[in-house]
């Protein structure tokens, strides 16, 4: 069992799989993510409508590029981002755990991969994605 936190808890929660916190208004059912910090983006219901909700990080790439200069020291170049649609319908931009070759429509489901210590020394880890299934096809 492990005892790493999420590098960003209140985006990422740890379980069996990660999980990203994204929210669902009660007023007109939308899903974001990320959370709406005062209001629903498309009904404009007060933050008090939204509930936070758990959103499986599996979907499919729809687009993707590969980054050689990075102002930061991490993730190190080259490394592959993604715009990935969520299966619960919302799509966010992800890195790519290694070389994956991924194209438009590849499978990805989301890992975790260590990203540092806290000052405790407590573990902490990121999200990424990994290829899991060809492009296309699939249960579109
Ligand atoms: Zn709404």
């Amino acid at each position: 069992m492990s005892t790493a936190r999420a590098l960003y808890p209140r985006l990422l929660r740890l379980g069996d799989r990660p999980a990203i916190v994204g929210h669902r208004c009660r007023s007109c059912g939308r899903v974001a993510f990320p959370p709406d910090p005062y209001a629903c983006e498309q009904c404009g219901a007060d933050v008090s409508e939204l509930d936070e909700i758990e959103l499986a990080a599996e979907g499919r790439i729809h687009a993707v590029a590969t980054v050689h200069r990075h102002h930061r020291p991490e993730p190190p170049t080259p490394f592959t981002v993604a715009t990935i649609v969520l299966d619960d319908g919302v799509s966010l931009k992800g890195v790519l755990k290694g070389q994956t070759g991924a194209t438009v429509g590849s499978r990805v489901r989301g890992v975790t991969v260590p990203a540092g210590e806290d000052d405790d020394g407590v573990g902490l880890v990121d999200l990424r994605f990994e290829v899991v299934g060809p492009d296309g096809g699939g249960k579109d």
